[in-house]
C-alpha cells in the first residue's frame, strides 16, 4: 500500500484536503511508494495564515536564538544522515553516499546560517551632519517561499531555508511532487530543535499551489529552483505581483580540456561530473569541449573504458556508482535525446540504451552514454538533457571554445583543466557563466558564498545563500537621529543637506 504523504502546517502534519494527488515512485523498483496531496488554493492560504500569524514573535527572537534552534537542527541531522539519505534514495534514486553528499553540503548552509548575530550587523555612521547619525540595518521580509526541483530533495531546500528563517522571516517549502518526504522530515526535526509551529511549513503540490503562492498577497518573495521556462514564469509572475524573486533554471556545462591538462585527472573529474546522480544536477557537466584533434583522441581513450565500466544499480546497493532516473517519463525523455543525437548525426561511443537490471527490471536505469563529434547545431547540444549522457564536442583551439560556451543560452556552470595558469585565468576574467573551476568539474560555492548562474540559469538579481542570501531576505533600513537642541531652529523648505 503507497504511504500517505501529508502537509506540514503550524508544526504538524496535516493531511490533504484537495481531492488531487499525485503519485511517488521508487525509481529503482517501479513500484509506487507513496501518494503525494496537491494542495489547493485555499490550503495554501492556510499555510500561508500560519506563517503569517508566527511572524511577529519570530522576527522579534533575538538572532543569537533563532541560531542556537539552528545549531540544533544541524545536530540533529547530523546524527540522522543516513535516516534521511535512505529517504532521499528511496524517491529519488540517487545512490545512498551522493544523497549523504546532498545533506552535507545543504548542512554546511545552516551552519552558515548559525552565523547570523554577526551577519546582521548594519552599519552606522556618527555626525552624518552635526551631531546628526546614520545607521542603517536589515529586517526580515514576512512570508516568503521556496519552490524546489526534484534533483536535491534536502541540499536545495537548505540553500534558502535556513537563511530565510534565521534572518526571522517565516518559510513555506513546496518541494518537487516526485520526493516529497525529506522535506517533512527536516520540518518535524525543526520543530524538535526547538522552532516555533508556523515558522517553517511544507505544502505539497503542482502549478496550482505554485500560483497560488505566486498571487497570495501575504507572501513577500519567491525563491525557486528547477527548469529555465519555469524559472522565467516564476521570476515574471512574481515580479508582476510586486514580489522579491530569484529564480534559477536549467544549465549546459561544458569542461575544456586543454592539450597540456593532465588526462587522468581530466577523465575522472568527468567521470564523476557527468555521471554521478546520472547526470541529474544542475552543475553536471554535460559537454566536454577538448582542445585539439590529439587531446580528444587520448580523452577518448581513457574515457570509453570507463564509460563502459560504470555500475549503474539500485542507489541501496554500495557498489553502484549510479542509480536509476527520477521517473519512467524522464528515462524516456533523455533516452529519445539518445535517439535524436543519433539521427542528428553525432556519433554514438558508448550507448546506455536499452539498459535491464536482474531484479529491477522495472526501474527506470539507464546506461552511461558518451557522444562523439557533437556540433553546436545539434539539439543534444542545446537542450538540456539532465542524464547520463555526455557530450564532446571537439574544438580547434582554445578561443572557439570559450566562444562556445559564451555564445550557449545558459551560464550556470563551467570549468577548464589546463596547467597554463595564463589561460586558466584569461577564463576566469572572460568566460559569461556564473560559477567557474579551474581544474575542478563542479565548481559549487560554499555554503559562506553564494550560488548561482548566469543568463538563462538564473533570472533575478541575487544569488542563494551565503551574503546574497542575507541580502535577498531582508530589506534594508536607514535611520537618520538627531535628539534635541537643534528642534528649534524653525521649518526648513530646502532639501536637506546635513553637511
Ligand atoms: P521543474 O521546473 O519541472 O520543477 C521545479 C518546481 O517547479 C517543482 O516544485 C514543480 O512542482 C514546480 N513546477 C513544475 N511545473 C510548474 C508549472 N508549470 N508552474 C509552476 N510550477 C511548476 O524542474 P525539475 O524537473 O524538478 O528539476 C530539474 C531542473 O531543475 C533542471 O532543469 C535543472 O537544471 C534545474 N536545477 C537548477 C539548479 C540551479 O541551481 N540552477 C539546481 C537544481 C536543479
Amino acid at each position: 500500500m503507497p504511504t500517505e504523504i501529508h502537509h506540514f502546517v503550524s508544526g504538524a502534519r496535516v493531511s490533504g484536503r484537495s481531492d488531487r494527488t499525485a503519485p511517488c515512485f521508487n525509481p529503482a523498483t517501479g513500484e509506487q511508494s507513496g501518494i503525494v496531496p496537491l494542495a489547493s488554493a485555499v490550503e495554501v492560504g492556510s499555510a500561508v495564515a500560519a506563517a503569517k500569524q508566527a511572524f511577529p514573535a519570530w522576527a522579534e527572537t533575538p538572532p543569537l536564538r533563532r541560531a542556537r534552534i539552528l545549531n540544533r537542527f544541524l545536530r540533529l541531522c547530523e546524527e540522522r544522515t543516513d535516516q534521511l539519505a535512505a529517504v532521499i534514495t528511496a524517491e529519488h534514486g540517487k545512490v545512498l553516499s551522493d544523497a549523504a553528499g546532498e545533506i552535507q553540503r545543504g548542512l554546511e548552509v545552516v551552519e552558515f546560517a548559525t552565523g547570523i548575530p554577526q551577519l546582521l550587523k548594519g552599519e552606522i555612521t556618527e555626525n552624518v551632519g552635526t551631531r546628526v547619525d546614520s545607521h542603517s540595518l536589515r529586517q526580515p521580509l514576512g512570508v516568503v517561499a521556496g519552490i524546489t526541483p526534484f534533483n536535491f530533495p534536502a541540499m536545495v531546500p537548505m540553500w534558502m531555508f535556513p537563511v530565510a528563517i534565521a534572518c526571522g522571516n517565516c518559510f513555506i517549502l513546496k518541494p518537487s511532487e516526485r520526493d516529497p518526504s525529506a522535506s517533512l522530515l527536516m520540518a518535524e526535526w525543526l520543530i524538535e530543535a526547538g522552532l516555533p509551529a508556523g515558522v517553517f511549513n511544507v505544502v505539497h503540490g503542482d502549478k496550482e499551489a505554485v500560483d497560488a503562492l505566486l498571487h497570495h498577497p501575504d507572501v513577500q518573495a519567491v525563491s525557486f529552483v528547477g527548469s529555465t521556462p519555469i524559472a522565467r514564469y516564476i521570476y515574471g509572475t512574481a515580479a508582476l505581483q510586486g514580489k522579491r524573486a530569484q529564480a534559477l533554471g536549467g544549465a549546459k556545462n561544458h569542461m575544456i580540456v586543454m592539450p597540456d591538462a593532465d588526462l587522468d585527472q581530466a577523465a575522472d573529474a568527468l567521470m564523476g561530473a557527468a555521471y554521478g546522480s546520472a547526470g541529474e544536477r544542475c552543475m553536471a557537466i554535460s559537454v566536454a569541449v577538448p582542445v585539439g584533434e590529439q587531446t580528444a583522441e587520448r580523452l577518448l581513450e581513457k574515457l570509453v573504458p570507463r564509460v563502459s565500466a560504470l555500475k549503474v544499480g539500485p542507489g541501496t546497493d554500495p557498489e553502484s556508482e549510479m542509480g536509476p532516473l527520477v521517473t519512467r517519463q524522464h528515462r524516456d525523455k533523455v533516452s529519445a535525446y539518445i535517439d535524436q543525437g543519433v539521427a542528428e548525426g553525432a556519433e554514438l561511443v558508448v550507448d546506455g540504451r536499452g539498459l535491464s537490471l536482474q531484479g529491477y527490471e522495472n526501474g527506470y536505469f539507464l546506461g552511461g552514454t558518451l557522444f562523439d563529434r557533437v556540433t553546436p547545431d545539434m539539439t543534444i547540444y542545446k537542450e538540456e538533457i539532465f542524464g547520463p549522457v555526455l557530450a564532446i564536442a571537439r574544438a580547434p583551439d582554445y578561443a572557439t571554445a570559450a566562444r562556445m560556451i559564451n555564445e550557449h543560452e545558459f551560464g550556470n556552470g563551467t570549468a577548464i583543466f589546463t596547467r597554463d595558469g595564463d589561460a586558466a585565468r584569461d577564463f576566469a576574467h572572460a568566460i559569461q557563466v556564473g560559477m567557474v573551476g579551474i581544474n575542478v568539474p563542479i565548481p559549487v560555492p560554499m555554503a559562506f558564498h553564494s550560488f548561482g548562474g548566469w543568463k538563462a540559469s538564473l533570472f533575478g538579481d541575487h544569488h542563494m545563500h551565503g551574503p546574497e542570501g542575507v541580502r535577498f531576505y531582508t530589506r534594508l533600513k536607514t535611520i537618520t537621529s538627531r535628539w534635541p537642541t537643534g528642534i528649534r531652529a524653525g521649518a526648513d523648505f530646502v532639501m536637506p543637506t546635513l553637511g
